[in-house]
């Protein structure tokens, strides 16, 4: 029998036998996965059930040097159609919401924002209506600083836990929130879990604000898509801009500006090039129209 004397094997044994329950598809491609139905394939993909799991495989993706992406619900992933070149760590099956004290909730990374307000509605917790309708992950919103109605979630949120070999969380202020964007954007950690600031309220009244969101959506448009393309300039709307500059419905059946709202370009049976390609024209166009430099809010991931 072989012995091996160099240490204690006990952590890297268990870490495998973890890494083995973790649910892992081969054949995973972005089109499944992303709201745009766009994108090619991923070299592998794992759907952590747990924090434990979804540690135990950031580690694994850290450790073998892959190149790898944290994806949660892909409404704001344009992927290219030639895949992304390493692993897929994806969120949605962490899910979970704590009432930590009357007015804090732990929410876990990969709760649905329709799931939080549900319950939300159950226990008579107001301060979130807001979120209703974002078809996303707390995670993504709270990496996003997603949000509507002229709020953000960055309102909402007290700290983020977060991992990247090590237990570790970051403050409102730490998260430095600005418009759609926050230092979670940058550092590649595994967001765990945000904490936020919920007040009591009645589910009747949450449920009556929650239904005035939603119907200021029954306007949107209609289709695949990744919601808005660009971020707003600043002090303006970035749809009315692109509508200025006489690009409603522009592009080709297959993809276009949503005449609805201009913000919104409408995957109807394109490639991801193609979409990207329409992307790009929209912004050249606007620049030479009105010299505004349209900034995009849509993450590209691959090769275009
Ligand atoms: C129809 C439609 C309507 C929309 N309406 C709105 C709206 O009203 N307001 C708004 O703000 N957005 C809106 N969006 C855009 C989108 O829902 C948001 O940008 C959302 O924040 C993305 O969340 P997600 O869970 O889908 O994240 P993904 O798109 O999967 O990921 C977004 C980014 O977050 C990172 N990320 C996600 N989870 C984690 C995690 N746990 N740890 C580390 N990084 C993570 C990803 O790596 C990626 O960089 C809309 C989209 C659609 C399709």
């Amino acid at each position: 029998m072989l012995l091996y004397r160099g240490g204690n094997l006990r952590p890297l044994f268990e870490s495998a036998v973890l890494l083995n329950r973790v649910e892992r598809r081969e054949n995973f491609f972005f089109s499944d996965y992303t709201t745009y139905h766009l994108g090619g394939r991923a070299k592998a993909a794992y759907f952590p059930s747990n924090l434990v799991e979804a540690k135990t495989v950031y580690d694994y993706l850290k450790k073998s040097g892959e190149n790898f992406f944290i994806l949660a619900n892909g409404s704001n992933l344009l992927a290219s159609d030639s895949g992304y070149d390493g692993a897929v760590l994806c969120t949605k099956k962490l899910k979970g919401v704590v009432r930590v004290d009357a007015d804090t909730l732990f929410v876990l990374s990969g709760t649905s924002a329709g799931s939080l307000l549900r319950y939300c509605e159950c226990n008579g917790l107001g301060g979130l209506e807001y979120l209703a309708g974002i078809p996303a992950t707390i995670g993504g919103i709270a990496c996003m600083n997603g949000g509507a109605g002229g709020r953000y979630i960055s309102s909402n949120i007290i700290s983020v836990r977060l991992y990247n070999g090590k237990d570790f969380v970051l403050s409102n202020k730490n998260c430095n929130f600005t418009y759609k964007h926050s230092t979670m954007r940058d550092i590649n950690a595994l967001i765990c879990g945000v904490f936020l600031s919920v007040f009591p309220d009645s589910p009747q009244n949450i449920k009556a604000q929650v239904g005035r969101y939603l119907s200021k959506r029954e306007f949107h448009p209609k289709g695949y898509s990744c919601g808005c393309v660009f971020k707003n300039p600043s002090g303006m709307s970035a749809g009315a801009v692109i509508e200025s500059c006489r690009l409603s419905g522009y592009g080709s059946e297959r993809a276009f500006v949503s005449p609805k709202h201009c913000n919104f370009i409408i995957n109807n049976g394109a490639t991801a090039g193609e979409v990207k390609a329409l992307i790009d024209s929209v912004k050249r166009k606007v620049f030479n129209c009105l010299g505004i430099v349209l900034e995009e809010e849509v993450i590209l991931l691959g090769d275009f």
